[in-house]
């Protein structure tokens, strides 16, 4: 790893770091992060809480024996030795966990923007029932439930969201991944296709194949793909058609269990799908649409038929009667299709089934390989473009991922390699979405760059939920001002291409402009007022110009001058200028001393944590020797202030100007932090 330099000041804080040193450095940085108050021990529910603040949870199936082996541990406080061998027992997922290395790493910020997109929607109450099969029409219109899942297996659960409901057609997803699986796509591909049908659900039309369809020349048309009714049917009577329906119910029950997380041992604590056999019924007696369905398929000669003789007639000996033939094939396929479209799971069952599919048909819980990444690879290209029935190009376009909706109020949203996620709210828009649900599918492409043609980095107004926030922050400026401060044009290039504003400020409202006039970086402040590169004010009012006036660089401030710019000076405060000072501590990778002083700014406490683990000593300074405390003190985070010092922090280091964390605090008139860092000093 990098290579670090812990000079620290005065005996007490040479003392945390000598003592770091002892201990292996990957686990000792975890345990290090944790311990509190000064202490060489870490709290049992400080340890938990850290972990269910990263998304794990409590009854996670792969971490029963490592909370069973914390639970044992007799006191609260855990010492080093008992520590490495209590996080030895979650794997690697633990210190993942603890290092901010989880697929979504900053999984309470996370959870709450979802928090609040669901506060937003939930007031909305418009749509309707679906009408057309009763027991659907019977249910609590109110409902709402959001479930994330990551492939790491954090969990997000809020409202309605263990609340079983009818995952109606949102089956056809995990429908036409088990008959990918069991028949392979050139099968599969004879009999349902993978074209958009721009049609409703229930379309009887069938997409042609030839010249178009008749009875004189049959086997030329088959369903448009798996997504709508006719596909659907179609790949329901390739499950097992040999088998009784109770036996084809029971096996897809068991393979839709495994890729929400049942095991046939019944450990993960998660269950098959409840079987609703009155909702079965129900479709059944109506369902002629579906029944029209099936024997057009059955006309076209594509489902299997069940008998190649004519059976023998019992009423040879009547004149007029004869037993009426109905394929039974077709009526199978219509009743294992209604049975698992009656199938009932909670919104967090469909999002760990959605997240098996993002994961490549590894489910994150159980770890169990239910689909071969072909499969997957296969199905999700058909459920992005035909998932959300006629809507489905469109919601495409704003959405950008692969989705399937149910008339039961259920969307199951698959962000490829990174999460599954289901919303339920039953009322449903014309075409049959949720409108909760589309809506909160809205908000979250809105806030976090998931769609599948998102760039990365060129909006900054959205958030990439793969990186940690301050990592975030830190790309959007930092890398522009260290090249700027480096002197390095081409880089700089590289970022205008790109689109990024090297305009944007650090949490001190530094710029590139600022560093390069620092550091007489002549071509690079020239380079940046020919882009258009404004000069602004710093934190502390402080123009570009004062920057190279302060350092000499004279060639610059005339072409500062040359602006029709009014510059302010900037006010610093340094108390006591030859007072004590301390060393910082150099870290060879700059971005992340950028991401401590962002954790440090923003008060996030469990971020500089995460940090901690990752082994950057706290007292790590930038382009400007600030350090974490200088921007925890300046804003008043006092948590951050006391996390920082409790893990050795000193107290005098001096920014470029002189000032300390203290002379920090002061000119910012931050109280709680000087009350607390004047202590200190005494
Ligand atoms: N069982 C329903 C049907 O076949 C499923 C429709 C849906 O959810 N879009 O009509």
């Amino acid at each position: 790893m990098t290579s670090t330099e812990k000079k620290a000041p005065s005996k007490k804080e040479e003392s945390v770091f000598d003592w770091l040193k002892t201990l292996p450095p990957r686990e000792g940085n975890i345990f290090f992060s944790l311990c509190e108050g000064g202490k060489k021990t870490v709290n049992k529910s400080k340890l938990k809480e850290a972990l269910f603040d990263s998304g794990l949870q409590i009854n996670d199936f792969r971490l029963r024996s490592f909370f069973e082996k914390l639970d044992r541990h007799r006191s609260n406080d855990i010492e080093f030795e008992d520590f490495n061998s209590i996080i030895k027992a979650g794997g690697l997922l633990i210190e993942k966990a603890l290092r901010g290395e989880l697929a979504v790493p900053d999984f309470r910020d996370f959870s709450i923007n979802l928090d609040k997109i669901y506060d937003e929607i939930r007031p909305n109450r418009s749509g309707d029932l679906a009408k057309y099969i009763p027991p659907l029409a019977e249910v609590d219109p109110e409902q709402f439930g959001i479930a994330v899942v990551t492939t790491d297996g954090q969990i997000y659960q809020r409202g309605d969201s263990d609340v079983d409901f009818s995952i109606q057609s949102m089956c056809k997803v995990f429908n036409y991944s088990i008959v990918v699986e069991n028949l392979g796509l050139d099968k599969v591909n004879r009999h349902v296709g993978a074209e958009p049908s721009g049609r409703q659900f229930d379309d009887l039309t069938l997409m042609v194949k030839g010249m178009g369809g008749s009875s004189l020349n049959p086997n030329n048309q088959i369903p448009f793909n798996p997504m709508v009714n006719a596909g659907a049917i179609m790949t329901t009577g390739l499950i097992n058609p040999k088998n009784s329906t109770g036996q084809r119910l029971d096996y897809i029950r068991e393979q839709f269990g495994r890729i929400v997380g049942w095991n046939a041992m019944e450990t993960s604590g998660i269950k098959r799908p409840r079987f609703n056999k009155n909702m079965a019924r129900q479709e059944n007696f109506k369902g002629y649409n579906n029944i029209a369905t099936g024997f057009l398929l059955m006309a076209t000669g594509n489902i299997p038929h069940s008998d190649s003789l004519l059976p023998e007639d019992a009423h040879e000996d009547k004149e007029y009667e004869y037993d009426f033939y109905i394929e039974p094939a077709v009526t199978n396929a219509l009743k294992v299709y209604f049975s698992i479209c009656s199938l009932e799971m909670t919104a967090k069952d469909i999002a760990m089934g959605a997240a098996t599919l993002a994961n490549g048909g590894v489910c994150p819980i159980t770890q169990d390989r239910v689909l071969s990444q072909s499969t997957v690879r296969n199905v999700l290209p058909v459920v992005q473009m035909a998932g959300m029935y006629n809507s489905s190009g469109k919601f495409f376009q704003e959405i950008g991922l692969p989705s399937k909706s149910g008339v039961g109020g259920g969307i199951l949203l698959i962000v490829p390699q990174l999460m599954g996620i289901c919303i339920f709210s039953p009322r449903l828009d014309s075409v049959g979405n949720s409108v909760r649900g589309l809506e909160v599918a809205r908000k979250i492409t809105q806030k976090y760059l998931v769609h599948l043609f998102d760039g990365t980095m060129t909006d900054t107004n959205r958030i990439d939920p793969k990186v940690p926030i301050s990592k975030w922050r830190a790309s959007s400026c930092g890398e522009a001002i260290w090249a700027a401060s480096n002197g390095d044009v081409r880089s700089l290039e590289r970022l205008t291409s790109q689109q990024r504003d090297l305009q944007a400020g650090d949490y001190d409202i530094r710029t590139p402009l600022h560093l390069a006039s620092a550091e007489g970086q002549t071509e690079v402040v020239k380079y940046l007022l020919n882009n258009g590169v404004q000069p602004i004010p710093d934190r502390w009012g402080g123009y570009p110009i004062s920057d190279a006036k302060d350092n000499g660089h004279n060639e610059i401030v005339e072409l500062f001058t040359k602006l029709d710019v009014n510059y302010s000076e900037p006010v610093h405060l340094v108390e006591d200028p030859d007072g004590e000072t301390d060393e910082m501590a150099t870290f060879d990778n700059e971005m992340m001393v950028i991401e401590l002083l962002f954790a440090a700014f923003e008060n996030d406490v469990p971020g500089i944590r995460q940090l901690v683990a990752r082994s950057i000593p706290v007292h790590a300074g930038d382009y400007d020797l600030r350090t974490a405390l200088h921007l925890a003190s300046a804003e008043g985070s006092l948590q951050a202030v006391k996390y920082l010092i409790e893990h050795g922090h000193p107290l005098n280091v001096r920014d470029r100007w002189g000032a300390t964390p203290l002379d920090e605090a002061k000119r910012e008139k931050r109280d709680s932090v000087i009350k607390y860092l004047s202590s200190l000093k005494k």
